[in-house]
C-alpha cells in the first residue's frame, strides 16, 4: 500500500519537503512507482512525543489493562505517537505488542517512601539507603528511564508540614550513578527547591515541573543541558490542591500558591536561559489523557514561541529520546494538520490524519 503526503512535510528545525511517501509502513522521498491508494495533504509534522504521560494510572492508583489501553488510544487520537510514561504502577510491557498503540518507553514504578507520595502511585522503599538497588530494579524492568519522587510533603511536620526531599544527597548521587551504568536516565519528580542542587550534584537527565527552581538553579539546568518538563496543566491545580489542604498544612498551601502564581514566569525564565523546555501531560493521575495541544496551548500562553513547542512536542524530543522521525526508510509515524501549529498552537488540537507505522489510526 502506498501513501501519498502532499503539503508541509516537517522533519526538523531546519528542513522540509514538499512531500513523502509511505510504502510497506515506511517514508520514502523517492516517488514510488505504485499509485497511492490514498493522498493526505497539510502540514504533516513526525509523531508528537508526551515526555511525562502515566498509562497505566489514574486517581487511585494503577488500572487494568482493558483502561490503559483507552487512555493509550486517546494520546493516539490526539497525535501522540511516542510516550515516556514517567512512571506507572501497573505492568504496560504488553503495549510494545500491539501495532495500534503508541511507542512507549517505560519507567518502572515511580520510586519513593512510605507516606511521600501518592497512595498506591510508587513503589515505597523500606528505606531511604534501598534507593540504588531499587534503582536497578526498575531499570531492568523498564525501557531506559526511572522515575524518582526526589521531594513530597512530609505530613509527620504537622502545621509546619511542608515539601522536603525523600533522599540524602549522597543516596541518590549513587542511585544515579548505578542508574548510568546500566545504561539508563533517570528523571525525577520534584516541586520544592531544596531538592534541586542534590538532583543536578547527582547528574539527573530530566527534571518534571522544576517548580522550585531558583535563578541560580536555571543557571545550573542550563549549563548542564538538562530538558525540564513543565507540565503547566498539572500546576495549575496547585491552587485547589493548596484550597483542600490550608487548614492542615498552611505552610505547605502558602507554598503551592506562590509556584503556581509564578508559573508562567518560571517557564519564560527556563527558556530564556536556553533550558529545552518539554512538553508532557502529566496525563494518568488526576489528568486526563489526549491533552497535548492544551499543555501545548499552555506554554505558548506562558511566552514561548509556538514554533519552540511544537519543536519539543516533535522531533526535537523524539532525536533526544532515540526514537527516529521522519527520514528516509523510518517508520511512517506522523500527524497531519490543516494549518501550521508553528504559527498557530491551536492548529495542534485537531489533527487532520494520525499515521502510525503506515496505517492512517485517526481520521478527522
Ligand atoms: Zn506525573
Amino acid at each position: 500500500m502506498v501513501l501519498h503526503l502532499r503539503g508541509t512535510v516537517v522533519i526538523d528545525d531546519e528542513h522540509e519537503v514538499g512531500e513523502a511517501w509511505v510504502v510497506d509502513g515506511r517514508l520514502t522521498f523517492q516517488r514510488p512507482t505504485l499509485e497511492p491508494s490514498a493522498v493526505l495533504d497539510g502540514w504533516v509534522l513526525p509523531g508528537l512525543v508526551d515526555v511525562h504521560c502515566h498509562i497505566g494510572l489514574a486517581a487511585d492508583g494503577p488500572v487494568d489493562p482493558g483502561t490503559a489501553e483507552l487512555q493509550a488510544l486517546a494520546d493516539r487520537d490526539s497525535g501522540v505517537l511516542l510516550v515516556r510514561d514517567a512512571g506507572s504502577p501497573a505492568d504496560t510491557g504488553w503495549v510494545h505488542d500491539r501495532a495500534d498503540l503508541p511507542r512507549l518507553l517505560r519507567a518502572g514504578r515511580h520510586l519513593a517512601l512510605p507516606k511521600r507520595y501518592l497512595r498506591h502511585y510508587g513503589r515505597e522503599l523500606g528505606a531511604p539507603q534501598d534507593l540504588p538497588t531499587a534503582v536497578l530494579e526498575e531499570a531492568a524492568r523498564g525501557d531506559g528511564w526511572v522515575k524518582l519522587v526526589a521531594d513530597w510533603i512530609d505530613r509527620d511536620l504537622g502545621a509546619d508540614g511542608d515539601l522536603t526531599p525523600l533522599w540524602p544527597a549522597d543516596v541518590l548521587a549513587a542511585a544515579v550513578a548505578a542508574a548510568h551504568a546500566v545504561g539508563a536516565r533517570v528523571t525525577a519528580h520534584t516541586f520544592a527547591t531544596e531538592s534541586l542542587d542534590a538532583l543536578l550534584d547527582a547528574g539527573i537527565d530530566c527534571l518534571e515541573h522544576a517548580t522550585g527552581a531558583t535563578p541560580e538553579h536555571i543557571d545550573r539546568i542550563a549549563a548542564a543541558g538538562v530538558p525540564v518538563t513543565a507540565t503547566l496543566l498539572q500546576i495549575a491545580q496547585f491552587e485547589a490542591i493548596a484550597a483542600q489542604g490550608e487548614a492542615r498544612y498552611p505552610r505547605f498551601a502558602r507554598r503551592l500558591r506562590e509556584l503556581h502564581a509564578r508559573r508562567y514566569q518560571l517557564v519564560r525564565d527556563f527558556y530564556e536561559a536556553g533550558v529545552p523546555v518539554l512538553v508532557g501531560t502529566d496525563a494518568g493521575g488526576t489528568l486526563g489523557h489526549g491533552r497535548i495541544a492544551d499543555e501545548a496551548a499552555e506554554l505558548v500562553r506562558a511566552g514561548l514561541p509556538a514554533r519552540e513547542v511544537v519543536a519539543a512536542a516533535s522531533w526535537r524530543t523524539r532525536e533526544w529520546l532515540g526514537v527516529p522521525g521522519v527520514g528516509e526508510g523510518q517508520s511512517a509515524d506522523v500527524v497531519v494538520f490543516d494549518a501550521d501549529p508553528r504559527l498557530d498552537i491551536g492548529a495542534l488540537q485537531h489533527p487532520r490524519a494520525v499515521v502510525l507505522r503506515g496505517h492512517v489510526v485517526a481520521r478527522a
